[in-house]
């Protein structure tokens, strides 16, 4: 509930820097993550995939969906980079610089190119992807703050 509250703050806060990257879930039709795609099962609970443990969550941010498209006022025109996360049918990724099966983005190249050495995350969905971000910039050698 009440979600789109992120957007106005996070609008404000992307005027201030001249490097900006959105992440964007887009995933496939019946993807490993969803609940959906394991018989039985229901959102929240775990399965074993073969990176490791994986929560399962409602089917979401299918590819080509409006559920996958940046909210109303998202859409920032200073972003140069928008990065799909969850493409591979069989692999999650919350944080936009790893997938869950350890295969890197790309990203922390993309960011190093530009000459940043710190990364500034927001986002919704603090205590998925917006932390998992976060350490993940850390360990790849990015000063990383989090904006709450
Ligand atoms: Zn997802």
């Amino acid at each position: 509930p009440d979600g789109d509250a992120v957007v106005a703050p996070i609008r404000a806060l992307a005027a201030r820097f001249a490097t900006l990257v959105l992440t964007q879930d887009w995933h496939p039709p019946g993807h490993a993550s969803f609940a959906s795609a394991h018989p039985g099962r229901a959102p929240f609970e775990t399965v074993r995939l073969a990176y490791g443990e994986q929560v399962l969550w409602p089917d979401h941010c299918v590819q080509g969906s409006a559920g996958a498209s940046l909210a109303p006022g998202l859409d920032l025109p200073g972003a140069a980079l928008v990065l799909r996360k969850g493409l591979n049918p069989g692999v999650d990724s919350y944080s936009a610089f790893v997938e869950a099966d350890g295969t890197r983005t790309g990203l922390a190249g993309y960011l190093r190119e530009r000459g940043v050495g710190r990364v500034v995350l927001c986002g919704l969905a603090t205590d998925y992807c917006v932390a998992w971000s976060a350490l993940d910039a850390r360990a790849a050698g990015f000063e990383a703050v989090v904006v709450a």
